[in-house]
């Protein structure tokens, strides 16, 4: 197989940071959205800030307590700007919501699981779901804990700490929904994961532990799905009877069973140059700076979103916590010199497409996956030549 295989060397820490920020933004369709607080209005953890318009309800909840301070201009880890509802934090944590703990979470059928999933905000790839269980017949179950990328590992160290909590809440999942195969997937270089799922599984039969062993950029799910059952879901894999979540889905649904309210936090993973990697849970919206300033991340350093190979360098002072900020990468500033193409052929060897980045032969196919800009030795930056060269080509 085409693409590259990282060498997996990690060790998992369980120890989680939480950290409660002074003021959180929290971002607000405004034209699409039926936004609920005014400015100065104090504010419930847990109550609804805003939903869309449509039938199928997006909630946005608040994290924290406190008053509303107003609508703020904020920028995601992509640079893009966005409007936020910014409520200043009073350390409270006053709320509304007490429904007490759930002692059996086994203890729901599908009516109510889905009733509960459909209030509780939680998402996946930003769609609410409980669109994912609402299809009648499920037949498979598919739960991505695959992670190949060097300091890449939210949902593999959320999977070793609360690897208990998740799998019970997986075996909950297919009693409820009467799921057929229930597939958990992570890599088989994980031995330290694998050692902790294996001395718990067991007692979960039906749960199919999968390692596998795949190169990047094809650790996406179709490529997963394709490899595990050989469907081709395009886009759709309810369409197929096919629910694919990651850990994080599996932790947020757990949450909800147990405590029946909303869950407030983001899990973040930092890692790269910094004393030791961390998992940290956080409030959603919150400022980036405040974590850098925790973290005593150097000043000399770059810090890159959620792929170390291809993602967008932040400029933190503006940038808050997004639901699809997931991985923090802290590298040094090196400043590194690039020299002229030696021909050795590594990035045609690795991309996944045997494109040669710096000519424009097959250009179109390339999916920014960044890895030929990783495995240059000349340290030539060929993502900004794809795109160079991508823009002098003759537009359609
Ligand atoms: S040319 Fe594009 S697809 Fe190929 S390795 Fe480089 S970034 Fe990835
Ligand atoms: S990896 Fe870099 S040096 Fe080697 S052929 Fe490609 S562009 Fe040239």
């Amino acid at each position: 197989m085409r693409g590259y295989n990282f060498k997996y060397n990690i060790l998992y820490d369980s120890e989680i940071l939480e950290y409660k920020p002074t003021e959180v933004y929290l971002e607000v369709d405004y034209n699409h959205s039926i936004i609920i607080p005014k400015k100065n209005d104090y504010i419930y953890k847990g109550a609804i800030i805003a939903h869309n318009k449509g039938e199928i309800k997006n909630y946005t909840y608040s994290p924290i307590s406190g008053n509303v301070i107003d609508t703020i201009d904020k920028t995601n880890e992509e640079g893009n700007i966005i409007k936020c509802l910014a409520i200043e934090n009073d350390y409270k944590e006053n709320s509304k919501e007490r429904k007490g703990i759930k002692e059996n979470i086994y203890d729901y059928d599908k009516n109510s699981f889905i009733e509960l999933l459909r209030e509780s905000g939680i998402k996946r790839e930003n769609n609410p779901i409980y669109l994912d269980y609402s299809i009648s017949n499920i037949n498979y179950l598919v739960i991505n804990a695959y992670e190949c990328l060097p300091y890449v590992k939210l949902n593999s160290s959320i999977l070793y700490i609360y690897v208990k909590e998740l799998l019970k809440t997986i075996d909950v999942l297919i009693d409820i929904n009467k799921i057929n195969t229930c597939y958990l997937v992570v890599n088989a270089n994980d031995k330290l994961l694998i050692d902790k799922i294996e001395s718990y599984i067991a007692t979960y039969i039906n749960i199919k532990l999968v390692k596998m062993n795949i190169n990047y950029p094809f650790d996406n799910n179709e490529y997963i799905i394709k490899e595990l059952i050989n469907i081709d879901y395009h886009n759709n894999p309810g369409s197929k009877g096919i629910v694919i979540n990651d850990v994080v889905n599996i932790y947020n649904i757990y949450h909800l069973l147990k405590h029946r309210k909303t869950f407030n936090y983001n899990f973040l993973y930092v890692d790269g140059n910094i004393n030791k990697p961390k998992l940290l849970k956080i409030k959603k919206g919150t400022p980036l700076i405040e974590l850098i300033n925790l973290l005593h991340i150097k000043d000399n350093s770059v810090i890159i979103a959620n792929n170390p190979l291809n993602g967008p360098h932040i400029d933190v002072d503006n940038t808050i916590v997004t639901d699809s900020l997931n991985n923090l990468i802290i590298l040094e500033n090196n400043n590194d010199i690039s020299s002229s193409c030696i021909n050795c052929g590594k990035c045609i060897k690795y991309c996944p497409y045997n494109i040669y980045p710096l000519s424009n032969k097959n250009i179109n196919k390339c999916t920014e996956c960044g890895l030929c800009n990783y495995i240059c030795p000349s340290r030539i930056d060929l993502c900004n030549k794809i795109k160079e060269i991508i823009n002098e080509l003759p537009k359609e």
